[in-house]
């Protein structure tokens, strides 16, 4: 993490001055430091619902703070609880939300531990061992899906509500071609998602 000493230092001179310490101005470039470089470790994707960000304005895109800056604010700043989000993960959906976690009174204990979370952790855990994302899109047609392997996958694809961003145009249309001709030799997709599960399993 690109984190000068110099940084360090602003980011003490914020908290010295209390107050709303994230929104402080003091903060501009190293808060653009930490989304620049959280960009990186994320491959410009949402850490929740893994939406591509790429060449979004750098407005849309927000730090996320996993344990909520306004509840657990001595890890506002620590590199482990820190990634970037879509705003509709951040804000809308997680907000300051506590219930992603086991046991709210006993994460400062262990908080760089992941079996303190339910949801997979954007630091913590290998998302894509716990969630595989797949999207396909051909001219207009797309499919968006989300298989939940493994529980973390389950639980943070109920709680972000991912099943609203899954989309299956390109299945409706074969549907539609194979009702209508009685004959396709298009692979539906459900069977394709299948087939990548189990080739992912041996
Ligand atoms: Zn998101």
């Amino acid at each position: 993490m690109p984190l000068t000493a110099d940084d360090l230092i602003t980011i003490q001179a914020a908290i010295a001055e209390g107050g709303k310490i994230w929104e402080n101005v003091l903060l501009t470039n190293v808060k653009r430091k930490i989304k620049t470089h959280y960009l990186g470790v994320t491959t410009e994707q949402c850490c929740y619902c893994k939406r591509d960000m790429r060449d979004e304005f750098m407005m849309v895109i927000d730090i996320e703070h996993v344990l909520p800056k306004s509840q657990f604010p001595d890890y506002m700043f620590e590199l482990f609880n820190l990634s970037v989000s879509c705003k509709r993960c951040n804000m809308l959906i997680k907000g300051d939300s506590t219930e992603f976690l086991f046991d709210r009174a006993t994460v400062s204990l262990q908080p760089r531990d992941t079996e303190q979370y339910r949801l997979i952790h954007p630091n913590l855990d290998d998302y894509f061992e716990n969630i595989e994302y797949i999207v396909q899109i051909k001219n207009n047609k797309k499919s968006i899906k989300y298989l939940q392997l493994k529980p973390k996958g389950v639980y943070t694809y109920s709680f972000f509500r991912l099943d609203k961003l899954e989309v299956n145009t390109l299945n409706n249309a074969q549907g539609i071609e194979i009702a209508n001709t009685e004959l396709s030799s298009d692979i539906p997709m459900d069977l394709i998602i299948e087939s990548t599960v189990l080739l992912n399993q041996l």
